[in-house]
C-alpha cells in the first residue's frame, strides 16, 4: 500500500493512520477490525483495558489480511504496572490477541502517584529485547516522565501517544518529542467527534471538499502525527480513510492551528487519571 508511514526511532516504520477501538463493543468489534482491513487500514489499536483484544484478534484473522502487514498496538494498564505483573499482563494480552507479537506495546497512564512507570519501563525493555513486542512506547506521559524514564535506562520510548485535536495541539510536548526523536501519536483525533461541528473546520472542509472528519484526519497527517481516529460505523471507517488524495495548504493549517486552547482537553489529565 501507498499509504503514508512514519519512521520510529528504533528502524521500524508505523502507519500513519490506524483505527482505534476504544468503546466498540465486544459485539461490534470483529465486524470493525475487519471492515477497516479490507478497506486498507494496516493499523489497529487497542489496549487490554478496553475488553475487546480477542474481538480484534479475529477481525484480523476473518479479514484474511497477513499478520505481518499489520501494525497492531496494544497497551498495558494500571493494575498491571510493576516488572513482574508487567511480563504477565503482556502474556496475557498475547494469547487475548492470538497473535505470537505486538508492533506496539505502550505503558497506558504514567500512574505517577503509584510510582512503579520506571521498573514497568524496564520490564517493556525486556520485552523489547525478546522480540515480542516489537516496539516499546508510552502513552499519556509528560516531559518529566519521559526524561525519567530516559535518564534511568537510556531506552527512549519509540512513541507516546497522547490527547491530540485541533481544539489540543500539545505544542510544547511536541517540541520535547521531536528534540529526544519521539513520535507522536493522537488519541482522540477527531475530539471524540465534538470537533466535527467546529465552524472553523467547516470552513476548510467545504474548500476541498472533504468532510469535517477527513479535514481534521489530514490536519494530524499533515503535521506529521499518526492519528487513530474510532469509528465502528461501517462509511465512516472509509470515509475517515479516504484522505490520501488531497493536502491542507499554509493558511488551512494557520486556520486550524488557531483553534488551539489551554482548556482544550477532553480526556483525562495524566497527572490525576484514574
Ligand atoms: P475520536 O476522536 O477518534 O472520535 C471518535 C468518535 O467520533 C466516534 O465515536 C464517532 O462518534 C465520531 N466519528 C468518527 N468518525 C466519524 C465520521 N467520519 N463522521 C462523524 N462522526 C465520526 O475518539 P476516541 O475513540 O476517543 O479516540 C480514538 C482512539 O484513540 C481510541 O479508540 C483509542 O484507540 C485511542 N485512545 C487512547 C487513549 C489513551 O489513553 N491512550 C485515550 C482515548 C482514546
Amino acid at each position: 500500500t501507498d499509504q503514508p508511514t512514519v519512521l520510529l526511532n528504533d528502524g521500524h516504520t508505523i502507519p500513519q493512520l490506524g483505527l482505534g477501538v476504544w468503546q466498540a463493543g465486544q459485539d461490534v468489534a470483529v465486524a470493525a477490525v475487519r471492515k477497516a482491513l479490507e478497506v486498507g487500514y494496516r493499523h489497529v489499536d487497542t489496549a487490554a483495558v478496553y475488553g475487546n483484544e480477542r474481538e480484534v484478534g479475529e477481525g484480523m484473522r476473518a479479514s484474511g489480511v497477513a499478520r505481518g502487514d499489520i501494525f497492531l498496538t496494544t497497551k498495558l494498564w494500571n493494575d498491571a504496572q510493576g516488572h513482574d505483573n508487567a511480563l504477565r499482563a503482556f502474556d496475557a494480552s498475547l494469547e487475548r490477541l492470538g497473535v505470537d507479537y505486538v508492533d506496539l506495546y505502550l505503558i497506558h497512564w504514567p500512574m505517577p502517584r503509584l510510582g512503579t512507570y520506571v521498573e514497568t519501563w524496564k520490564a517493556l525493555i525486556e520485552l523489547k529485547n525478546s522480540g515480542r513486542a516489537r516496539s516499546i512506547g508510552v502513552s499519556n506521559f509528560n516531559a518529566e516522565h519521559l526524561e525519567r524514564i530516559i535518564g534511568e535506562t537510556g531506552v527512549v520510548p519509540a512513541l507516546n501517544q497522547v490527547e491530540l485535536h485541533p481544539h489540543f495541539q500539545q505544542r510544547a510536548l511536541r517540541a520535547f518529542h521531536a528534540e529526544h526523536a519521539i513520535a507522536t501519536q493522537s488519541w482522540s483525533p477527531l475530539g471524540q467527534g465534538r470537533l466535527l461541528a467546529d465552524p472553523a473546520i467547516a470552513v476548510v472542509a467545504r474548500k476541498h471538499g472533504r468532510t469535517p472528519a477527513q479535514t481534521i484526519i489530514r490536519w494530524h497527517l499533515d503535521n506529521g502525527l499518526i492519528a487513530i481516529p474510532k469509528s465502528v460505523t461501517p462509511a465512516r471507517i472509509e470515509e475517515n480513510f479516504a484522505v490520501f488524495d488531497f493536502t491542507l495548504d499554509a493558511e488551512d493549517i494557520a486556520a486550524i492551528g488557531a483553534l488551539d486552547s489551554a482548556q482544550g482537553r477532553i480526556g483525562s489529565d495524566p497527572l490525576t487519571a484514574h
